[in-house]
């Protein structure tokens, strides 16, 4: 019968484990081809090798995710046409600032009947308005595309610890299934759930908090404040996704996108942790550079879906409902010290 065939496109820290993930069952699985090829933007390495050649060679991301065995089956490949060939099942993971370029050089080049998933946290943001990423994906290849997020710190995932995530589907629940499948592991345990947008607006949006959660961190506010700056982004972002989707779904909040990814990154994420080095710095050195700094390639997510959001609510004239959102990026961008995160967020909040 018909096998499916999988690619990962992208080889970062999250790409290197989802493409782990993948393997691990499509050897197990019957229905799949064993071989999982895994896409990567081609460097070269210090030693003078490519990443792609080490990758291949040691059957372990040495840069991104060293330490962790990929699978035997995890071929990477610097090509993207030909690494998207032949699969009908593809995986998106890159950071999002380089989706617009990735699609545009996939057009006519992936099957027409394949099926995509975004593992992607951020949105693009057009003249006409913000888009998601996985519409942004369906519509530039004219295929479907569902999105997997979750509480999912990579570096814990691949080693194996137990965590779990939330599969967001349009309407074909048996492509849900599949994809649940093709990711599930004894450590990692995917739930299906029908709202694309809020599963994905969820995954996109508490990097917004978790960069508050880090200037609170870098000023030693404690837990107390930590926690009632999760509980106002929890609100936020509720009150975003459903301005731009009256669709999405208050139980979402509740799967493993919603607050428990919140908790984790605000916790252990990297966006947290750059904003508490911003914030102990007094702002004076720029993301750009603390993350060039900090984070050996790895890229945040945070910064620009911060400066995407305000875009959005300046554009609706709907900022001062947003003050939590809105004071995070009037911080990013230098216009108010770390320390308006709790005065400006506390005077001007609204919600009930
Ligand atoms: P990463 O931040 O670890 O690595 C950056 C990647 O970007 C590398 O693979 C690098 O080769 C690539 N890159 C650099 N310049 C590029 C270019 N010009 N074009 C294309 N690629 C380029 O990546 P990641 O952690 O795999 O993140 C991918 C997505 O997964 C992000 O949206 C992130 O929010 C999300 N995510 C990450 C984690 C995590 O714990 N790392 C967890 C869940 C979701
Ligand atoms: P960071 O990019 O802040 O590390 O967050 C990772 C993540 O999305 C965990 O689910």
């Amino acid at each position: 019968g018909f096998k499916s065939r999988v690619s990962v496109i992208g080889s970062g820290r999250w790409g290197s484990v989802a493409a782990k993930l993948v393997a691990f069952n499509t050897l197990n699985l019957s229905s799949f081809h064993d071989e999982v090829k895994m896409w990567v933007f081609e460097e070269t390495l210090q030693s003078g090798e490519k990443l792609t050649d080490a990758i291949n060679r040691t059957n372990e991301n040495v840069k991104y995710l060293p330490g962790i065995k990929l699978g035997k089956n995890v071929i990477a490949d610097p090509d993207l046409d030909n690494a998207v060939k032949d699969a009908n099942m593809l995986v998106f993971v890159t950071p999002h600032q380089f989706i617009d370029n990735i699609c545009k050089s996939l057009v006519g080049k992936v099957r027409s009947d394949a099926e995509a998933i975004s593992l992607i946290k951020g949105m693009e943001v057009k003249i006409e308005g913000p888009c998601l990423i996985s519409t942004y994906i369906s519509e530039q290849l004219g295929i479907n595309c569902s999105v997997l997020m979750g509480a999912n710190l990579a570096n814990e995932i691949a080693e194996e610890k137990f965590s779990e995530a939330t599969v967001g589907y349009r309407n074909n629940r048996e492509i849900a299934e599949q994809w649940v499948q093709l990711f599930t592991t004894p450590y990692f345990m995917v739930t299906p759930v029908q709202d694309v947008e809020g599963v994905e607006l969820c995954g996109t949006l508490k990097n917004v908090v978790a960069i508050a959660a880090g200037f609170v961190d870098g000023l030693d506010m404690g837990n107390n404040t930590k926690a009632a700056i999760i509980r106002f982004g929890l609100r936020e972002m509720r009150e975003f996704c459903k301005l731009l989707f009256s669709s999405v779904k208050d139980d979402t909040f509740f799967e493993s996108c919603g607050v428990a990814d919140v908790i984790t990154t605000c916790f252990g994420g990297r966006n947290r942790k750059v904003a508490e080095a911003f914030a102990r710095n007094g702002g004076k050195r720029s993301f750009d550079e603390l993350e060039a700094e900090m984070l050996q390639g790895q890229k945040l997510q945070g910064v620009t879906t911060v400066r995407e959001v305000y875009e959005v609510l300046r554009h609706r004239g709907l900022l001062e409902l947003f003050p939590l959102f809105a004071t995070v990026h009037e911080i990013c961008s230098g216009c108010l010290p770390p320390s308006a995160i709790v005065i400006y967020s506390e005077k001007k909040n609204i919600f009930p």
